[in-house]
Formats: C-alpha cells, sequence, structure tokens
C-alpha cells in the first residue's frame, strides 16, 4: 500500500483506510472480485455473490434438477397455490377494512391498470349499508377490469431480485452473441422469436468458449455442469420472459439435455458442487472467538463486530437463509420472561422470539414463522449466547418501550412475573419496528455512526470469510456452513420429524432439496464399527466430516514481502504500469492520467496478490505435511511459526479485552452470580460498541518510521509502549496547538485537526492514539486526508462543531473554509479531485 503513496500524492495517503478495508475483504475472494468487475462474467459457481442464492443448490433458479423433468409444471401449480391462497384473504380483509385498504391490498402492481376507484363513486353511489347492491365496488369497475385487464402481466412471473439479475446478464449475453453471430441482421429479440435449436446450442458453445467479458476484461471459463444448466435455466426463463412462451415448443427438451451433458463432456466440466460439510459447535465458537478477537481484520465500529457474532448466532439455532436473518428489524423480534414451567416459583427464563419470513420470493411469500430461544441459563460460555449479544444491541440503541428499562441490564435480573400471568413481554419501542437490526456503519465529520441501511449479504460473507481464512480454515467458511449444521443436526435428532425439518429450513412440502444439497456428502457415521457391532465414534466422525476438519493456525493467511515483491517483479504488466507511472510529470496536467494508470495497477496487483495466495495455500497443504513426516523421521520437532509471514498482531484494545474477559467469566455456582454475569457481559458488549477501530495499515503506516524492520519473531507487545513514558513525550496542550496555523505558521500544519481532536479524548496508552496524531507527508497530504475522510462524509447542509475550537459552523462549505483559515487544511482546490476519486473507487467495486 505504501509504494503507491509514493506515486501519487494528492490522494491516495488518504485513501488508505478504504485499500485496506477493502484487501481485508478480498484477499482472498476466490469469485466475487472478478465476478462482480464484469456483469458479463455471469459465472453461477459461485452463489455467495449474489443475494438470496444458494451456491450449487439451485433452488431459487426455476429447479434444473432434470432438465426432461417436471419441473415446469411443479411451479405452475405452485405458483396457482399462491394465487388462490390470496383469495380467500382479500375476502377477509374486505369485509373488516376500508375501501382504501382494500384498494392497497388488491392493487400491489397486478390491478394498476384498473380505472381508478373514485372515478367510480362519481358514477354509482352507494347504497345506505355503503355498498355498491351488495358489493364494495361498483359493477362498472368489474365491467371496465374486463375490458382493460393486462393478460400479459399475468403471464409473467415474478422472480427473486437475484434471478433477475441473472436473467439479465444472460439477455446480455444473447445480445452480444446475436451482434457478433449476425451482424447487421435483425435486432437480438427477433433472433430469440425465432428460435432454433441450432441457434441455442452455437449460443451455449460460444458461452463457453468466451474467454472475454464486458470491456475485454478476462472472464473465468466455467469449470462446472452445475454452472451450465443454471445457464441455460436462466436463459429459458429469459425465452419466457420475452415470448411469454415456453422454450420447449421450439426446442426439444431431450435434444437439448443431450446437448448439454455433451457440452460439459467438450468442456470438461466437473459434476463436483460445493462442498456442503456442515460447522461443529466448535467450529461455530472458534469462529465466534476469533471475530470478537481477532486484530488482523477491523470492522471500522465496535458495533459492527458484535452484529457479526450476532449474526451468527441468530443464525444458527434454525439455520435460516442468511439473508432472512440480515433483513431482521427490531419488530421480527421479541423478548419474553417465561415462567418455568418446571420451577415455577424461580426466577423467570428469557426467550428470544424471532419471526422469519421466507426469503425466496419465487414461489410468493409465505406465511411467517416463528421460533423461541429460551436462554440456557448454566451455559458453560456466554461466546454461544445469542441473548447476550441480542441484549447488548437493544440495550445500546434504548430499544425498551419502558424507557426506565433502558438505564441497565441489571435490571432484567429484578424482574419477576405477575402470579396472574406466565409470560410477561418486554416490548421494545414501536418506533424501531421497521428497523434493521443489521444496519451499515456510515462515516461522519469525527467517526462512524450506524445508518440506516441493511447489512448486505456480501458484506457480511466477507467478514466471514476473512475470519475463516484467519482461522485457518482450508475451504472458504460461508453462513450456508451453519445452515448445514442445522439441517444435518436437525436431520439426526430424533425428536425432530423430517415434516418439521422442511418446515423449519423452509424445504416444505419436500424433502428433495434437503437431500440433493445439505445432507452432509460426506458421510457423518461410522459405518465400519455398525457392521461390527462397536460404538460408533461419532465425535471423531463428526469432526473429520465438518467444515472445520483443515483447521490448522500454520496455514499460511497472507503473503509475506518477499512473496509479495516476487509475484509484482513477475508481471510484464506491472512493471509496464510502474514504468508509465514514473515517466509522466506531476502537476495537475497529469493528474488524470496518473490517476487513471494507478488505479489500474491497484487493482492489478490486488489481483496479483489474492492469485499468489491462493497458491501458496494450495501448495502449503500439499507439501507442509510431507515436512512434518520426514522431521519427525529424523527426530526433530513440529515446526510451530506459521509457515505466512509473522503475523502482525496487535494487542486488543482495552474495551476489546474486557469484552472478551467478560464474556468468557467461568459459569458461577449460584443463580444471583449467573445474572451478574450476564449483565457484566452485556455492559462490556455496550461499551465496545461505539469503539472505533484502527484501521490495520492506517496503524501500520503511522508507525512505519524508518527504524529497520526487526529480525525473527514479532514481539507481540512491540506498539505498546510503557503509559509512562509516552506520558512525557506527548504533551496534549502542545498536540491542541500544532493544529493551529497561528501557531505554525503558514503551510505548515500536517496534523489533521479531527483526529487529534479524537485523540485528545483518548488515553495515552490507547492504540489509537499514535495513529490520530501522526504527521503527514506534506499539509496537502494532510488536506486529502480531511477530505476524504471527513468533511466528504458530510451533506452540504450538515451543520457540524469544530472539534478543536469547540464553535458551530454552518455547513459544509463552512466547515471547509475554517478548516483551511484556522487549521491551515487548504481544500479549495482539492474537492474535486477528491470526490472523483471516491467516485472512481467505488465505481471499480
Ligand atoms: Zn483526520
Ligand atoms: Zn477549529
Amino acid at each position: 500500500m505504501d509504494s503507491l503513496e509514493d506515486d501519487v500524492s494528492y490522494s491516495l495517503d488518504s485513501s488508505e483506510l478504504d485499500l485496506a478495508s477493502e484487501y481485508d475483504g478480498q484477499s482472498l475472494d476466490e469469485s466475487s472480485s472478478e465476478a462482480s468487475d464484469d456483469a458479463l462474467d455471469l459465472d453461477f459457481e459461485d452463489f455467495e455473490g449474489v443475494e438470496d442464492s444458494e451456491g450449487s443448490d439451485l433452488e431459487s433458479v426455476a429447479t434444473p434438477e432434470d432438465i426432461a423433468g417436471t419441473s415446469e409444471i411443479d411451479l405452475q401449480v405452485n405458483m396457482a397455490d399462491g394465487a388462490l391462497e390470496n383469495l380467500p384473504c382479500h375476502g377477509d380483509d374486505i369485509a373488516g377494512t376500508s375501501e382504501i385498504d382494500l384498494r392497497v391490498n388488491m392493487a400491489d402492481g397486478a390491478l394498476e391498470d384498473l380505472p381508478c376507484y373514485e372515478d367510480e363513486l362519481g358514477i354509482a353511489i352507494p347504497d345506505g349499508d355503503g355498498l355498491f347492491d351488495g358489493n364494495i365496488y361498483p359493477i362498472g369497475f368489474y365491467q371496465r377490469g374486463i375490458a382493460n385487464m393486462d393478460i400479459e402481466a399475468y403471464q409473467r412471473k415474478a422472480y427473486a431480485q437475484a434471478t433477475l439479475t441473472q436473467i439479465n446478464a444472460v439477455e446480455d449475453t444473447w445480445h452480444l452473441f446475436c451482434t457478433k453471430v449476425f451482424p447487421g441482421g435483425t435486432d437480438y429479440i427477433s433472433h430469440l422469436r425465432a428460435i432454433r435449436f441450432e441457434v441455442v446450442y452455437q449460443f451455449l458453445h460460444w458461452h463457453l468458449g468466451q474467454r472475454t467479458g464486458k470491456g475485454g476484461r478476462r472472464k473465468r471459463a466455467m469449470t462446472k455442469r452445475s454452472s451450465l444448466i443454471t445457464f441455460w435455466c436462466c436463459f429459458r426463463l429469459f425465452f419466457e420472459g420475452v415470448t411469454t412462451t415456453k422454450i420447449d415448443e421450439f426446442v426439444d427438451r431431450r435434444l437439448m439435455h443431450n446437448a448439454l451433458v455433451e457440452l460439459g463432456d467438450k468442456f470438461q466440466l466437473t459434476y463436483e458442487t460445493r462442498e456442503n460439510r456442515s460447522m461443529t459447535l466448535q467450529d461455530l465458537k472458534d469462529q465466534i472467538e476469533c471475530t470478537l478477537c481477532t486484530t488482523e481484520k477491523t470492522f471500522g465500529l465496535g458495533e459492527l463486530r458484535i452484529l457479526a457474532v450476532l449474526f451468527l448466532l441468530l443464525l444458527a439455532p434454525q439455520g435460516s437463509r442468511p439473508t432472512s436473518i440480515l433483513m431482521l428489524r427490531f419488530g421480527d423480534i421479541k423478548v419474553l420472561l417465561v415462567r418455568d414451567p418446571t420451577n415455577p416459583d424461580g426466577p423467570p427464563r428469557l426467550v428470544i422470539r424471532l419471526s422469519l419470513e421466507y426469503t425466496k420470493q419465487y414461489l410468493g411469500p409465505k406465511a411467517t414463522k416463528h421460533f423461541m430461544i429460551p436462554e440456557i441459563i448454566y451455559d458453560p460460555s456466554l461466546l454461544l449466547s445469542p441473548h447476550v449479544f441480542l441484549l447488548a444491541i437493544l440495550y445500546r440503541h434504548r430499544a425498551f418501550e419502558t424507557e426506565d428499562l433502558n438505564a441497565s441490564p441489571a435490571l432484567l435480573n429484578k424482574l419477576r412475573i405477575h402470579p396472574s400471568g406466565n409470560e410477561f413481554p418486554l416490548h421494545l419501542r414501536p418506533d424501531l419496528d421497521n428497523v434493521f437490526i443489521f444496519r451499515r456503519a456510515a462515516r461522519s465529520l469525527t467517526g462512524y455512526t450506524i445508518s440506516d441501511d441493511p447489512i448486505t449479504y456480501n458484506m457480511m460473507g466477507g467478514w466471514i470469510r476473512r475470519i475463516g481464512v484467519l482461522l485457518g480454515f482450508e475451504d472458504n467458511t460461508i453462513s450456508y456452513n451453519l445452515r448445514y449444521m442445522a439441517g444435518n443436526n436437525l436431520d439426526q435428532n430424533i425428536n425432530i420429524s423430517d415434516a418439521l425439518r422442511n418446515l423449519i429450513m423452509d424445504h416444505a412440502p419436500q424433502s428433495a432439496t434437503f437431500q440433493k444439497n445439505y445432507l452432509n456428502r460426506n458421510v457423518v457415521a461410522d459405518l465400519w464399527a455398525i457392521h461390527r457391532n462397536h460404538e460408533p465414534q461419532q465425535a471423531l466422525l463428526q469432526q473429520a466430516t465438518s467444515h472445520g476438519h483443515s483447521k490448522n493456525s500454520r496455514r499460511p493467511v497472507t503473503l509475506t514481502e518477499a512473496q509479495r515483491q516476487a509475484v509484482l517483479e513477475g508481471s510484464a504488466k506491472y512493471y509496464q504500469l510502474t514504468a508509465r507511472l514514473a515517466s509522466l510529470g506531476w502537476g495537475a496536467k497529469f493528474r488524470d492520467q496518473r490517476r487513471e494508470i494507478s488505479l489500474e495497477r491497484d487493482s492489478l496487483r490486488k489481483k496479483l496478490c489474492n492469485d499468489e495466495i491462493k497458491r501458496v495455500r494450495e501448495a502449503w497443504a500439499r507439501t507442509q505435511f510431507a515436512d512434518d513426516i520426514e522431521r519427525q523421521i529424523r527426530g526433530e520437532s513440529f515446526t510451530h511459526e506459521s509457515a505466512g509471514p509473522n503475523r502482525d498482531m496487535r494487542p486488543m484494545g482495552t474495551a476489546q479485552q474486557q469484552m472478551f474477559n467478560a464474556l468468557t467469566t467461568p459459569l458461577p455456582a449460584d443463580i444471583d452470580a449467573i445474572g451478574m454475569r450476564r449483565t457484566k457481559a452485556i455492559e462490556a458488549l455496550i461499551a465496545y460498541c461505539t469503539v472505533e477501530e484502527p484501521s490495520t495499515n492506517y496503524l501500520l503506516n503511522a508507525k512505519r518510521k524508518p527504524e529497520p524492520e526487526l529480525q525473527g519473531p514479532r514481539k507481540r507487545t512491540r506498539h505498546v509502549q510503557e503509559p509512562e513514558s509516552r506520558g512525557e513525550q506527548v504533551d496534549k496542550e502542545q498536540l491542541w496547538r500544532s493544529t493551529f496555523v497561528s501557531t505554525m505558521g503558514k503551510q505548515k500544519v500536517k496534523k489533521c485537526f479531527v483526529c487529534v481532536a479524537k485523540a485528545l479524548t483518548l488515553e495515552l496508552n490507547d492504540p489509537l492514539f499514535e495513529g490520530l496524531c501522526r504527521d503527514f507527508r506534506t499539509p496537502n497530504t494532510a488536506a486529502n486526508h480531511f477530505l476524504r475522510i471527513h468533511a466528504n462524509n458530510l451533506d452540504e447542509q450538515d451543520a457540524v462543531d469544530c472539534p478543536i475550537c469547540q464553535i458551530p459552523l454552518d455547513d459544509k462549505m463552512h466547515l471547509l473554509n475554517h478548516a483551511e483559515g484556522v487549521h491551515g487544511l487548504k481544500t479549495e482546490k482539492r474537492i474535486f479531485v477528491a470526490s472523483a476519486y471516491t467516485y472512481l473507487c467505488t465505481a471499480k467495486n
């Protein structure tokens, strides 16, 4: 990252935060970085990149289970079911609700072409009972409805957004194919209408053989047969959407079936689908512990780290689809105190009630399901307690309707159920009903705030994957590992019927999906022991077939500096871009050109490094164990260091450490102490919610003083100086003054006054302190940092206080003037450049 700074002085200094977080999330991302670069690169192999989809589990697309099968008919029946179910509902609504409600219920797009009811009111006059000849609509309404009905709208099916995205991508591909194969001919839609088997066959062949995508970028080859089938299914949907006719009337199914087999063989597509290993509970615990403790991955705001854990804990019990958890709103959650029937006079039990909507939209919305999660009172580890994490989020946002209850989680221990009842709901604030629980953080002038936007599936997936890498799992860690865990555990449990399992997993009424995609293909049964009448070694089998079977803390996580250099030097293209940058002059004239080249070089470097770490990890998995064997035969001890570079693990900050300690307090013996333990843990989590985490690179750059690189394993405490010695060096008063032009002189301020203001609120030994007070290379880089990290987060009209001078500033322009006049950050000419750079960065992703 730092080499960039040398090349592009105007803005990259301040881009490090963003680049760092990108890099964090994607350094081992095998799929999405390329796929998202290129809409045409329609790679169905990895559905994780697409919201609400299931990897090799193709439910979301029109069930490609058997091309020659009856899937289409099933779908039709299901559609009809949904439609019929809705009818009586409307009837009920009609009886009880006003006409306006009714219109809202009925319309929803489908009936919008019908004449407006108000028009009708002008003509028809209701009877004394408010009805028109016994109906709530006048008869003219129905007559016009018959005349104006848009039948086509009903022939088009409604698909989930993810499926739509794929259909659109297929359309783009077909368009491109037609322009190449039939140049100057009729448009691509006409070619679609006049479809012939030989054209479709060659279209699929062309798609498989295509190696460049949109904008001439390289496109990855399809490797899995399931991807081809998905592509074909999407093409069928595209065809049906355009022609409202089934493609099979034109392209014989059996013909196509054979064609797909033939094409699959020709392009050597594999039958392998994604591993469907379950996590074990130990894997989950490790994942949670690492999410809470690691300093190798930062989340920006502490609350996001806690949400990342809460997500796992709310998903795990019922193995929900990840999107249904991410879309949870406060209104979908109820917190109850319930009388314990086995101990009616004892303390009430805390129960979370989750209401989950069915997230697959294809077959229409389904009735909401409710899940109860009672707290495990004698829980040996709070790391696995969804209650503690959820309560922390509720308290953090003061979500209880009874305002006094929001004061402290300790109050929960005092509450008892009135003898007249068995249940005691702790209502949440109604204004939060539609607010998402899993929300993104947004940058403000001085730091982060929680925004209204939900965390996306890709974002959460990136976090989970990265933590899995840090833990040393071989395969990508995905939220579906937890869904597999739930499914397989339910399948093994004698208390759960198949019917109930299908309901919980959203597979009802059929078990086929579970059978095909969820049942662990690494068979979790000690078959030989069963045959031989021995006790099966179930625990062993479970570990060996789980996602965590490959866990190894020595597995490389990042490239060493030498590996990184080698891979960059080995790339002619990278060399060429570097040379072009070096040959360019400085100044405004070259600014755009420099920016373009350095962005290109940046993304190339990212790709090269990603490919390389993937290769290194594969090589490690092949050779490390042979090495271990040889060492042991030679009588030597194991190598304990990680095979990658020595990982630079900062110690946890105080709040983080306290949070972890509180969550891992051993289970006390008496019930009051158990309540206290929960309270302490919730309080520690709340405290951590507001902590802003330093970006790894932000810190590294701040520390990258000319001091020589330490040899040998780094000391974990290298960065923490003794508070006393630091206290002597840092004079807060002087620090404060160093942000003013009046004391430093014109063009001399090299600190960011917003960061310094934040530092002044911290303890001297806070790990953030030094990074915040750093001197930038030049006043210009400081100004760019100020714009990108702070000022650009504001809207033009936002009024803020200067965090250093504590004086109110009317709007953004006022702030910029103040920054320049008082704190020496010359922002005038840079606004455009910095925002254009931001734009380019976001556009690139
Ligand atoms: Zn700053
Ligand atoms: Zn000021």
